[in-house]
């Protein structure tokens, strides 16, 4: 039996495909959100890449910020559920989820049956979000997965004081006039965003094990300055951005069984 998980977000839709609930077959990240052709296009990708047509689809849930709007699925789910689900599938001992996508970032406390039993979320500043990087890799004329290396790269890294996202773009730019080495600057802008996500999450209560999903990260400097601040060893996975996606096509399996 397939199922589908369709994750609708800020700046990028994620699909999976599911066999029985447990092998992910296909999967697809467009990055085109809410609003878009995003949604259908990352469908039809994940159909091609799994070699199947829709009427092979059992069930199909939507999550994620645009999934109210989305028409074409047979269930929607909040994207906390959704996080917590695709997470507990791949680290069964996870008890916090930090979650930082496009354009919010959110931290999640589950209990040990995998459960969400609190969460706090930042969707009001782009500072500590997706948001804050994609302007500063704009800035910087870095593609977004240039961020980690450079940040690897950097012997002294430069604090960034600005928390607002428009008065550090501007700090940025004077840093990079005034000759500041680039992959020290990158440093500071992942810094910024951890150091932010992390007064969240400390804000809800660190229980180990610690996981991130969401787009960011896959940026290993985002992931090593978070752990940095918080004092733990953060895991993730590759497919840290389709997390939600993950536990939407689970979810639909689960309806289904
Ligand atoms: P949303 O669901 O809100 O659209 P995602 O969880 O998909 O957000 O995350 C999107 C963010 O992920 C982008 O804003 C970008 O900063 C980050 N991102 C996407 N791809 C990469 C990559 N290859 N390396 C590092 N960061 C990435």
């Amino acid at each position: 039996m397939y199922t589908l998980g369709i994750d609708i977000g800020s700046t990028t839709s994620k699909c999976i495909i599911l066999k029985d609930g447990k092998d992910t077959i296909a999967s697809s990240i467009v990055i085109a959100g809410t609003g878009t052709d995003g949604p259908n296009r990352a469908r039809e990708e994940v159909l091609r890449n799994a070699g199947l047509i829709e009427k092979d689809l059992r069930y199909v849930i939507v999550t994620g910020y645009g999934r109210s709007t989305y028409t074409k699925a047979d269930n929607e789910i909040s994207e906390l559920s959704c996080h917590a689900l695709g997470v507990k599938h791949i680290f069964p001992d996870v008890r916090t989820i930090i979650d930082i996508g496009g354009q919010d970032a959110k931290v999640l406390s589950l209990n040990e049956k995998g459960r969400m039993v609190n969460f706090l979320m930042n969707d009001k500043c782009a500072a500590g979000t997706g948001r804050f990087l994609d302007v500063m890799a704009g800035i910087l004329q870095l593609n977004i997965n240039e961020l980690e290396i450079k940040a690897a790269e950097a012997t002294n890294p430069v604090k960034i004081s600005n928390t607002c996202t428009v008065f550090a773009e501007s700090e940025v730019i004077s840093q990079l006039a005034a000759g500041v080495e680039l992959s020290d600057l990158v440093a500071g802008i992942c810094s910024s965003v951890a150091s932010r996500v992390a007064s969240l999450a400390k804000r809800i209560g660190i229980k180990e094990k610690v996981c991130m999903s969401g787009g960011v990260a896959r940026n290993g400097g985002v992931r090593n300055a978070l752990s940095k601040e918080l004092g733990v060893e953060i895991i993730y996975s590759p497919s840290a951005q389709l997390m939600g996606a993950l536990g939407a096509a689970l979810a639909a399996y689960n309806k289904v069984k």
